[in-house]
């Protein structure tokens, strides 16, 4: 078990070390060139324009890492259980994601009863926002995603389900892992960085509850 804990950690540290060193690059390189570009405008407004993108994937993705250490280590004392409204919390999270949507030119719709849990509320607003991002994020153009909170043989239930590019079956396992993306392209074109799954599933685990992904390449995917 060691041996695999060992194996785990270091293949994490290397996909972390390489995916770092991207943005870093990239945030070096075009400030050479915009040093060496310094009395050209257009040129300098451009690339200060690709700084200023690597740098924000660069902050997302540390504090992304940043996140997973906390979840990993000491999980007790980070996790603040009350009472919460899961109905109130995901709306709320769908309400902040509507422009997000907008731009993608996703439509996200909302529908919730009140579904009293004890929960960590900011884990939980989290959860909403990673499966949201993802639902709008690997979708098609004119796409749609549903978010219900709803109950199902007593039991408290949270689904978030898209129209768009689907999962293929052979790769719906992996995707909870750290780091792995199907379509590295495309998720890194959308400042994607493998790990919002890798979360998602540690929050649920931390509250007891059930993971359940269905899929169909092309036809969309529903999260429960
Ligand atoms: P991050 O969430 O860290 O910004 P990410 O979206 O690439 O980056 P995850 O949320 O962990 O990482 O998702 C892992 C991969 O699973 C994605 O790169 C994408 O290929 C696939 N995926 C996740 N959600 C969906 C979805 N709703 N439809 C299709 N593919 C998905
Ligand atoms: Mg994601």
């Amino acid at each position: 078990a060691a041996e695999t804990a060992n194996r785990a950690k270091s293949t994490f540290l290397s996909n972390m070390s390489h995916d770092i060193r991207t943005p870093m690059n990239a945030i070096i390189g075009f400030t050479t060139l915009a040093v060496s570009n310094i009395n050209n405008r257009e040129k300098v407004k451009d690339y200060l324009g690709k700084i200023l993108s690597s740098s924000n994937h660069l902050l997302s993705l540390i504090n992304d890492i940043i996140r997973l250490s906390e979840l990993d280590s000491g999980e007790d004392n980070l996790l603040c259980f009350e009472q919460v409204d899961l109905d109130e919390v995901a709306g709320t999270c769908v309400k902040n994601l509507q422009m997000n949507a907008q731009k993608r030119n996703v439509t996200l719709y909302y529908e919730g009863v009140s579904c009293m849990l004890r929960a960590d509320r900011g884990m939980i607003s989290e959860l909403v926002e990673n499966l949201c991002q993802n639902a709008i994020r690997y979708n098609n153009e004119g796409g749609e995603v549903h978010v219900r909170v709803y109950y199902e043989k007593g039991q408290p239930m949270l689904s978030v389900s898209d129209n768009g590019i689907g999962i293929p079956k052979d790769q719906q396992e992996r995707i909870f892992e750290r780091f792995y993306r199907v379509d590295k392209s495309r998720s890194k074109q959308t400042g994607g960085t493998g790990l919002g799954l890798a979360i998602v599933k540690h929050i649920v685990e931390l509250h007891d509850a059930v993971l359940h992904l269905e899929s169909e390449p092309g036809k969309g995917t529903t999260i429960t």
